[in-house]
Protein backbone atom coordinates (compact mmCIF):
# COMPACT_ATOMS: atom_id res chain seq x y z
CA UNK A 1 0.00 0.00 0.00
CA UNK A 2 2.99 2.67 1.08
CA UNK A 3 6.40 2.57 -0.37
CA UNK A 4 8.94 4.82 1.11
CA UNK A 5 11.85 5.41 -0.85
CA UNK A 6 14.94 7.25 0.31
CA UNK A 7 13.41 9.74 2.16
CA UNK A 8 15.32 12.90 3.21
CA UNK A 9 14.23 15.85 5.57
CA UNK A 10 16.01 18.91 6.86
CA UNK A 11 14.51 21.92 8.79
CA UNK A 12 17.29 24.00 7.61
CA UNK A 13 20.76 22.74 8.65
CA UNK A 14 18.99 19.94 10.90
CA UNK A 15 18.78 16.54 9.14
CA UNK A 16 15.43 14.93 10.46
CA UNK A 17 15.27 11.99 8.23
CA UNK A 18 18.32 10.03 6.54
CA UNK A 19 17.32 8.44 4.71
CA UNK A 20 14.06 6.30 5.54
CA UNK A 21 13.01 3.05 3.11
CA UNK A 22 10.06 1.60 4.16
CA UNK A 23 7.41 -0.59 2.27
CA UNK A 24 4.04 -1.58 4.09
CA UNK A 25 1.41 -3.77 2.73
CA UNK A 26 -2.24 -4.28 2.47
CA UNK A 27 -3.79 -4.24 5.97
CA UNK A 28 -0.23 -4.31 8.29
CA UNK A 29 0.15 -2.69 11.32
CA UNK A 30 3.26 -0.68 11.90
CA UNK A 31 4.59 0.17 14.53
CA UNK A 32 6.79 2.62 15.16
CA UNK A 33 9.30 3.58 18.30
CA UNK A 34 12.39 4.93 18.89
CA UNK A 35 13.58 8.46 21.11
CA UNK A 36 12.80 11.10 21.24
CA UNK A 37 13.47 13.63 18.69
CA UNK A 38 14.48 10.29 16.55
CA UNK A 39 11.72 11.97 13.52
CA UNK A 40 8.89 9.41 13.89
CA UNK A 41 6.41 12.38 13.48
CA UNK A 42 8.12 13.45 11.39
CA UNK A 43 8.17 10.75 8.80
CA UNK A 44 4.39 10.38 9.65
CA UNK A 45 3.57 14.05 8.51
CA UNK A 46 6.08 13.47 5.72
CA UNK A 47 3.25 11.10 4.64
CA UNK A 48 0.75 13.07 5.14
CA UNK A 49 2.37 15.96 3.64
CA UNK A 50 2.09 18.26 6.38
CA UNK A 51 5.86 18.59 5.20
CA UNK A 52 7.01 18.77 2.22
CA UNK A 53 10.09 15.43 2.05
CA UNK A 54 13.53 17.53 1.48
CA UNK A 55 14.42 14.37 -1.19
CA UNK A 56 12.80 10.52 -2.14
CA UNK A 57 9.78 9.81 -2.86
CA UNK A 58 6.17 7.90 -0.80
CA UNK A 59 3.96 6.38 -3.12
CA UNK A 60 0.50 5.44 -1.84
CA UNK A 61 -1.07 2.77 -4.00
CA UNK A 62 1.30 3.11 -6.74
CA UNK A 63 0.38 6.85 -7.05
CA UNK A 64 3.43 9.19 -6.09
CA UNK A 65 1.93 11.55 -3.23
CA UNK A 66 4.54 13.69 -3.10
CA UNK A 67 4.92 15.11 -6.55
CA UNK A 68 4.94 19.02 -7.06
CA UNK A 69 1.61 18.86 -8.34
CA UNK A 70 -0.30 16.03 -6.22
CA UNK A 71 -3.68 17.43 -5.37
CA UNK A 72 -3.11 17.62 -1.41
CA UNK A 73 -6.83 17.40 -0.59
CA UNK A 74 -6.74 14.06 -2.11
CA UNK A 75 -3.55 13.00 -0.20
CA UNK A 76 -5.55 13.67 3.18
CA UNK A 77 -8.46 11.45 2.08
CA UNK A 78 -6.31 8.50 1.58
CA UNK A 79 -4.61 9.08 4.36
CA UNK A 80 -6.21 9.51 7.91
CA UNK A 81 -4.22 11.10 10.84
CA UNK A 82 -5.11 11.08 14.33
CA UNK A 83 -2.46 13.73 16.40
CA UNK A 84 -1.79 13.76 20.44
CA UNK A 85 -3.50 16.44 20.85
CA UNK A 86 -6.77 15.72 19.28
CA UNK A 87 -7.46 19.08 17.03
CA UNK A 88 -11.05 18.88 17.13
CA UNK A 89 -12.61 22.23 15.75
CA UNK A 90 -14.02 23.63 19.07
CA UNK A 91 -17.00 25.47 17.60
CA UNK A 92 -18.39 22.94 15.94
CA UNK A 93 -20.73 20.40 17.82
CA UNK A 94 -19.20 16.95 17.42
CA UNK A 95 -21.20 15.21 14.57
CA UNK A 96 -20.11 18.64 12.38
CA UNK A 97 -16.40 17.97 13.41
CA UNK A 98 -16.60 14.40 11.67
CA UNK A 99 -18.60 15.60 8.72
CA UNK A 100 -17.05 18.87 7.64
CA UNK A 101 -14.18 17.16 5.58
CA UNK A 102 -17.01 15.04 3.95
CA UNK A 103 -18.84 18.36 2.58
CA UNK A 104 -15.86 20.22 2.11
CA UNK A 105 -13.75 18.07 0.80
CA UNK A 106 -16.30 15.02 -1.01
CA UNK A 107 -19.06 17.64 -1.67
CA UNK A 108 -21.72 15.87 0.14
CA UNK A 109 -24.91 17.31 0.90
CA UNK A 110 -24.91 17.94 4.48
CA UNK A 111 -28.04 15.02 5.23
CA UNK A 112 -25.43 13.02 3.40
CA UNK A 113 -22.33 13.97 5.40
CA UNK A 114 -24.23 13.97 8.87
CA UNK A 115 -25.53 9.82 8.13
CA UNK A 116 -22.02 9.01 7.49
CA UNK A 117 -20.75 10.95 10.71
CA UNK A 118 -23.60 9.61 12.80
CA UNK A 119 -22.26 5.75 11.57
CA UNK A 120 -18.43 6.56 12.58
CA UNK A 121 -19.69 8.25 15.55
CA UNK A 122 -21.75 5.26 16.37
CA UNK A 123 -19.00 2.93 16.14
CA UNK A 124 -16.45 4.53 18.05
CA UNK A 125 -19.42 4.50 20.79
CA UNK A 126 -19.88 8.40 20.95
CA UNK A 127 -23.58 8.77 19.13
CA UNK A 128 -25.00 10.05 22.16
CA UNK A 129 -22.49 13.01 22.14
CA UNK A 130 -23.16 14.07 18.44
CA UNK A 131 -24.09 17.54 19.36
CA UNK A 132 -21.73 18.29 22.08
CA UNK A 133 -19.21 20.51 21.68
CA UNK A 134 -15.45 18.95 22.34
CA UNK A 135 -14.80 20.96 25.50
CA UNK A 136 -17.79 18.73 27.07
CA UNK A 137 -16.02 15.47 26.28
CA UNK A 138 -12.89 13.70 27.93
CA UNK A 139 -9.94 13.75 26.18
CA UNK A 140 -10.40 10.34 25.36
CA UNK A 141 -13.62 10.72 23.77
CA UNK A 142 -12.34 13.64 21.98
CA UNK A 143 -9.89 11.52 20.25
CA UNK A 144 -12.19 8.62 19.19
CA UNK A 145 -14.29 11.76 17.85
CA UNK A 146 -10.39 12.83 15.98
CA UNK A 147 -10.77 8.78 14.57
CA UNK A 148 -14.54 8.78 14.06
CA UNK A 149 -13.40 12.03 11.45
CA UNK A 150 -10.39 10.38 10.00
CA UNK A 151 -12.18 6.99 9.07
CA UNK A 152 -15.29 9.21 7.58
CA UNK A 153 -13.44 9.82 4.63
CA UNK A 154 -12.53 6.12 3.99
CA UNK A 155 -9.18 6.24 4.11
CA UNK A 156 -6.65 3.66 2.78
CA UNK A 157 -3.49 4.36 5.50
CA UNK A 158 -4.51 5.51 8.52
CA UNK A 159 -1.62 7.48 10.65
CA UNK A 160 -1.67 7.48 14.37
CA UNK A 161 1.00 10.03 16.05
CA UNK A 162 1.23 8.93 19.79
CA UNK A 163 -2.74 9.11 20.12
CA UNK A 164 -2.76 8.07 23.73
CA UNK A 165 -0.10 10.42 24.96
CA UNK A 166 -2.38 13.27 26.15
CA UNK A 167 -4.84 11.29 27.81
CA UNK A 168 -5.07 10.37 31.61
CA UNK A 169 -4.26 6.53 32.22
CA UNK A 170 -7.60 5.52 32.21
CA UNK A 171 -8.56 6.66 29.23
CA UNK A 172 -6.27 5.03 27.09
CA UNK A 173 -7.41 1.08 27.65
CA UNK A 174 -10.79 2.80 25.40
CA UNK A 175 -8.53 4.66 22.34
CA UNK A 176 -6.53 1.60 22.05
CA UNK A 177 -9.49 -0.34 22.10
CA UNK A 178 -10.62 0.98 18.95
CA UNK A 179 -7.30 1.25 17.40
CA UNK A 180 -7.13 -2.53 17.70
CA UNK A 181 -10.30 -3.06 16.24
CA UNK A 182 -9.31 -0.95 13.50
CA UNK A 183 -6.69 -3.32 13.15
CA UNK A 184 -8.14 -6.43 13.53
CA UNK A 185 -10.51 -5.04 10.39
CA UNK A 186 -7.90 -4.97 7.94
CA UNK A 187 -7.08 -1.54 8.43
CA UNK A 188 -3.68 -0.24 6.97
CA UNK A 189 -1.69 1.78 9.75
CA UNK A 190 1.40 3.34 10.90
CA UNK A 191 1.35 3.99 14.62
CA UNK A 192 4.07 5.85 16.57
CA UNK A 193 3.24 4.72 20.11
CA UNK A 194 4.79 5.01 23.73
CA UNK A 195 2.67 1.86 24.38
CA UNK A 196 5.11 -0.97 24.43
CA UNK A 197 1.97 -3.57 25.00
CA UNK A 198 0.41 -2.07 21.57
CA UNK A 199 3.23 -2.32 19.46
CA UNK A 200 3.89 -6.18 20.86
CA UNK A 201 0.24 -7.34 20.73
CA UNK A 202 -1.13 -5.50 17.98
CA UNK A 203 1.71 -4.74 15.17
CA UNK A 204 2.59 -6.93 12.77
CA UNK A 205 5.79 -5.27 12.65
CA UNK A 206 7.76 -3.27 14.94
CA UNK A 207 10.12 -0.24 13.15
CA UNK A 208 12.69 1.17 15.43
CA UNK A 209 14.05 4.80 14.49
CA UNK A 210 16.65 6.46 15.91
CA UNK A 211 18.52 9.65 14.86
CA UNK A 212 16.18 10.23 11.75
CA UNK A 213 17.29 6.57 10.21
CA UNK A 214 15.78 2.88 10.79
CA UNK A 215 17.97 1.28 12.97
CA UNK A 216 15.99 -2.29 12.96
CA UNK A 217 12.70 -3.35 12.33
CA UNK A 218 10.75 -7.31 12.81
CA UNK A 219 8.48 -8.72 13.78
CA UNK A 220 7.19 -7.73 18.09
CA UNK A 221 9.00 -10.77 19.16
CA UNK A 222 12.04 -10.31 17.77
CA UNK A 223 12.41 -6.36 18.47
CA UNK A 224 11.26 -6.70 21.64
CA UNK A 225 12.68 -10.42 22.49
CA UNK A 226 15.90 -10.05 20.83
CA UNK A 227 17.26 -6.95 19.71
CA UNK A 228 20.00 -6.68 17.67
CA UNK A 229 21.51 -3.66 17.33
CA UNK A 230 22.86 -1.95 20.79
CA UNK A 231 20.96 1.35 20.56
CA UNK A 232 17.48 -0.56 20.27
CA UNK A 233 18.95 -2.48 23.62
CA UNK A 234 19.63 0.84 25.60
CA UNK A 235 16.29 2.16 24.46
CA UNK A 236 14.13 -0.57 25.61
CA UNK A 237 16.38 -0.42 28.94
CA UNK A 238 14.65 2.64 29.04
CA UNK A 239 10.76 2.38 28.07
CA UNK A 240 10.22 -1.10 29.29
P1 LIG B 1 8.94 12.74 20.02
O1 LIG B 1 9.03 11.31 20.48
O2 LIG B 1 9.44 13.68 21.07
O3 LIG B 1 7.57 13.09 19.51
P2 LIG B 1 9.84 12.51 17.27
O4 LIG B 1 10.60 11.25 17.03
O5 LIG B 1 8.41 12.54 16.84
O6 LIG B 1 9.98 12.90 18.81
P3 LIG B 1 10.13 14.77 15.51
O7 LIG B 1 9.00 15.54 16.06
O8 LIG B 1 9.94 14.13 14.18
O9 LIG B 1 10.63 13.67 16.54
O10 LIG B 1 11.35 15.75 15.47
C1 LIG B 1 12.63 15.38 15.01
C2 LIG B 1 13.54 16.58 15.05
O11 LIG B 1 13.09 17.55 14.10
C3 LIG B 1 13.60 17.29 16.38
O12 LIG B 1 14.93 17.69 16.60
C4 LIG B 1 12.70 18.48 16.18
O13 LIG B 1 13.10 19.55 16.99
C5 LIG B 1 12.91 18.80 14.72
N1 LIG B 1 11.74 19.45 14.08
C6 LIG B 1 10.52 18.89 13.92
N2 LIG B 1 9.68 19.73 13.28
C7 LIG B 1 10.40 20.85 13.03
C8 LIG B 1 10.10 22.09 12.38
N3 LIG B 1 8.89 22.33 11.86
N4 LIG B 1 11.08 23.01 12.31
C9 LIG B 1 12.31 22.76 12.82
N5 LIG B 1 12.66 21.62 13.43
C10 LIG B 1 11.72 20.67 13.55
MG1 LIG C 1 6.66 12.96 17.81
Amino acid sequence: VVRIEALHKSFGPLKVLKGIDLEIGQGEVVGIIGPSGSGKSTLLRTVNRLEEPTSGRIFVHGEEITRPDTDIDKVRGKVGMVFQSFNLFPHMSVVENVAVALRKIRKLPREQADAIARRRLDEVGLLAKAEARPAGLSGGQQQRVAIARALAMEPELMLFDEATSALDPELVKGVLTIMSGLAEGGMTMMVVTHEMGFAREVCDRVVFMDAGQVVEQGPPAQIFGSPSSPRLRDFLAQVL
